[in-house]
């Protein structure tokens, strides 16, 4: 198959980006381990290299011995005619080998808008859409990510879904499929072994039901466990990952070493998606985050500064322990902003100063702003309280006391986002 691949990838824009010679990317012998299982990212590369969680499970998985991670993305259109014109199945970066030779498809499910991508990898992996039609010779098809706490839009198409954070629970999952294949089991015993796992929802076992006008009313269980509690990782800082990240070959649309400085947000903004599913709030100390973006930098060789903005922003922000570590911050700056000029800050919401170039106050920060760079969260600002999207789907300014309600509303927001209206940075 590999020989058929390389006749394809010329033919295509950017092959880099199926070419899995990512700076550290992980190859292990395909024979050399009890359980393989490929992570998909059911959008472009450029957008699933930038995303963060499905570089964690990857590290994590290729760290153990006996078990492989590879990655999918949703090909290309160029790629994907081809595919379809040859018959050829989709292939995994690392090893080129068919998604369907793999124990697990793991999907993330990231934003609804990539749902049809899912089919896609699907189609074109050669497996049956609904875990109905698949038997003991196709992959298992597991989803995880944001959107598996609203799965019922794509529960057919998946035999489990992880809710939750995934850092222990794939584990868990590899050694629930590992000891299942070892001893033969079948599917639907390995589905039993599977919804044990907490976070585990098995759709299969659960019925959906709709009033006549087809309003989602709830799902009744049929068999297994019954209730589906979220996996909730209790220790951020100890699952730190010391793997060195994946380095592109291409530009991807976050070209720059993303750290994750901590998980769940503060606030609760009634509106934020974020904001509810990755409750409660987990932080890492400053010590880490450091160690974290020096090391991360020195083997990835990153410029953007993206990181280090977050790095300074919780020194300088509502982090428990952002009083001890004020010359840190200046640190920070000499260490990390030489050459980024003058335009990039750490900016956050809730600036007493008057000035959006300011820092986090000691009344509350969005999870999601201290990395951007200036241009980026002012882009952010305008975007998200003009009414026109954003991630947390803000619904726009409205009367003071909604907005008090809404949970949103930070000391002074409304005079900074006259600013940010007359900010004259380019969207
Ligand atoms: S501050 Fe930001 S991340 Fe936190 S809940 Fe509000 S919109 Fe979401």
């Amino acid at each position: 198959m590999n020989s058929e691949i390389d006749t394809l990838l010329p033919q295509v824009r950017q092959p880099s980006r199926y070419g899995g010679n990512e700076l550290h990317v992980v190859k292990k012998k395909w024979d050399s381990v009890a359980l393989r299982m490929v992570l998909a990212f059911p959008d472009l590369y450029e957008l699933g290299m930038s995303h963060q969680g499905l570089q964690i499970l990857y590290h994590i998985v290729n760290a153990r011995e006996n078990l492989l991670a590879e990655r999918v993305y949703t090909p290309d259109r160029d790629l994907e005619e081809l595919l379809r014109d040859r018959r050829l199945p989709l292939f995994s970066l690392e090893s080129q080998r068919s998604v369907a030779d793999f124990d697990i498809l793991g999907i993330t499910l990231p934003y609804e808008l990539c749902y049809t991508n899912i089919l896609t990898i699907l189609e074109l992996a050669g497996l049956p859409f609904r875990s109905a039609d698949r038997t003991g010779a196709h992959p298992l098809v597991i989803g995880g990510g944001p959107c598996a706490f609203h799965p019922e839009p794509v529960a057919d198409f998946f035999d489990a879904i992880l809710l939750g954070d995934g850092e222990e629970a794939i584990l868990e999952i590899a050694e629930a499929v590992r000891a299942a294949k070892e001893s033969g089991e079948g599917r639907q015993t390995v589905l039993e072994r599977l919804s044990r796992i907490e976070g585990v929802y098995v759709p299969s076992f659960f019925e959906p039901r709709y009033d006549d006008g087809g309003k989602f009313l709830g799902t009744q269980v049929l068999s297994g466990t019954g209730l589906v509690r979220r996996r909730i990782l209790a220790d951020l800082e100890g699952a730190s990952i010391e793997q060195p990240p994946l380095v592109p070959l291409t530009r991807i649309v976050h070209d720059r070493l993303g750290l994750e400085i901590a998980r769940g947000c503060t606030r609760g903004c009634r509106f934020c998606q974020a904001g509810m599913i990755y409750r409660p709030v987990r932080e890492r100390t400053p010590e880490k985050i450091f160690a974290m973006a020096e090391k991360g930098i020195a083997e990835g060789g990153f410029e953007e500064l993206a990181a280090c903005l977050r790095v300074s922003a919780v020194l300088a922000g509502r982090h428990p322990h952002s009083g001890d570590h004020g010359a840190d911050q200046a640190g920070a700056q000499d260490r990390f902003y030489p050459g980024a000029g003058g335009g990039h800050r750490p900016v956050a919401p809730g600036d007493q100063q008057g000035d959006h170039r300011g820092r986090l106050d000691g009344h509350g920060g969005c999870g999601l702003w201290p990395g951007l760079e200036i241009d980026q969260a002012l882009l952010h600002v305008r975007v998200a309280h003009r009414n026109r999207g954003g991630r947390g789907r803000d619904p726009g300014p409205g009367p003071e006391d909604a907005e008090s309600r809404a949970g949103r509303q930070l000391p002074g927001e409304r005079e900074r986002r006259h600013l940010c209206a007359q900010a004259p940075y380019r969207v």
